[in-house]
């Protein structure tokens, strides 16, 4: 009789820490009937620890997934090792949601899940002990930090006022484009422009409303082009539009394109109303080009072609 009452107190004792830990404990069985369900459970799953006792995990929660929570648990009984599973992997288990204010717009509470084999004194595997740990802030912060490391490394590549890549970036892609194209022997194009007399507009009207017409240059350059070509700000107002797999007659079809709808803007500011124009070359990767450089100046050099040429132009090297 003192045996049983000290047992009965230890196992007392048990539920009550079971029940003060800050993480979900689940006893099942091999028929995966439930023998534990504490206080975290109850809380979350609002199902009382009496209701659900007894009863088969998956029949009463039937939203787990199951088939893949099976072969965890006998993963484990056979292997007699606990199991884990992290969040990254499978961030819910248990549909739970989160209340915590750390974890603010993070509805769903996010688990780890740790899976104990319990054994018989014979040493098999009867029980499985579930442990669910809430790590919704820890998940919540480092989704931020992603993030913002995501948005850290689109602003290195992209420049401030146009959107599109800035130099470095466009640079280091063109270098890319032109090893392909030397291994590969496909074609691309680069196109180089620049708008005209933009001295005068600067002059005239004012350094922001110069740095609109760079912004409005930038936004007809991305309608004319195709998502597959790499439009950067290569300089002040002067840009470089790389067209992979493309040929240069290809390529003057979009130089004429963007040249002839720059052409006819006509844009307000103030009350005032401003015209412009560019002047583009183009020219196709040579097998010849010892490397990018050899690329880019025959670029350069028709574009200075067309500014010789009047301006308003396209010229093709
Ligand atoms: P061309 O027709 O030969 O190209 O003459 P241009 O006046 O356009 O060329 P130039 O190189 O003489 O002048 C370019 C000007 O662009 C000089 C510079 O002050 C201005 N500029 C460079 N970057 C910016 C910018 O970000 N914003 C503004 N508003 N102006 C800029
Ligand atoms: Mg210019
Ligand atoms: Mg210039």
């Amino acid at each position: 009789m003192t045996t049983m009452t000290l047992e009965l107190s230890d196992f007392h004792w048990t539920m009550q820490l079971l029940d003060t830990l800050d993480a979900g404990l689940i006893v099942v069985d091999r028929q995966y009937n439930v023998c534990a369900w504490n206080s975290f459970m109850q809380h979350y799953s609002g199902i009382n620890a009496e209701s659900i006792m007894g009863q088969c995990l998956f029949e009463r929660y039937p939203n787990l997934p199951e088939k893949w929570l099976r072969a965890k648990l006998e993963s484990t009984g056979t292997l007699k090792t606990r199991g884990f599973s992290n969040w990254e992997d499978r961030p819910i288990i248990f549909e739970f949601k989160n209340f915590s204010p750390v974890s603010q717009g993070l509805l769903n509470m996010y688990q780890n899940m740790v899976i104990t084999p319990l054994k018989s004194p014979q040493g098999e595997v009867t029980h499985f002990a579930i442990m669910l740990q809430d790590v919704s802030d820890i998940a919540k912060s480092k989704m931020h930090l992603k993030h913002s490391n995501e948005k850290l490394t689109e602003l290195g590549r992209t420049d401030g006022l146009t959107g599109l890549f800035n130099r470095a970036y466009w640079e280091s892609q063109f270098i890319d484009e032109f090893h392909s194209v030397q291994t590969t022997g496909r074609t691309s194009t680069l196109v180089m422009f620049d708008i005209d007399h933009f001295k005068q507009v600067n002059d005239t009207y004012g350094h922001a409303i110069g740095d609109n017409v760079i912004k409005t240059t930038a936004t007809q350059l991305l309608k004319a082009a195709r998502g597959s070509d790499i439009c950067g700000r290569y300089g002040g107002e002067e840009f470089a539009v790389l067209l992979t797999d493309t040929t240069a007659d290809q390529a003057s079809y979009f130089a004429e394109r963007l040249r002839k709808r720059v052409e006819s803007l006509c844009l307000e500011f103030d009350g005032q109303s401003l015209q412009y124009t560019i002047s583009l070359g183009i020219t196709e990767c040579r097998p010849y080009d010892n490397n990018h450089v050899d690329w880019l100046k025959r670029a350069d050099k028709a574009l200075y072609q067309s500014k010789e040429l009047g301006r308003n132009a396209t010229s093709i090297l």
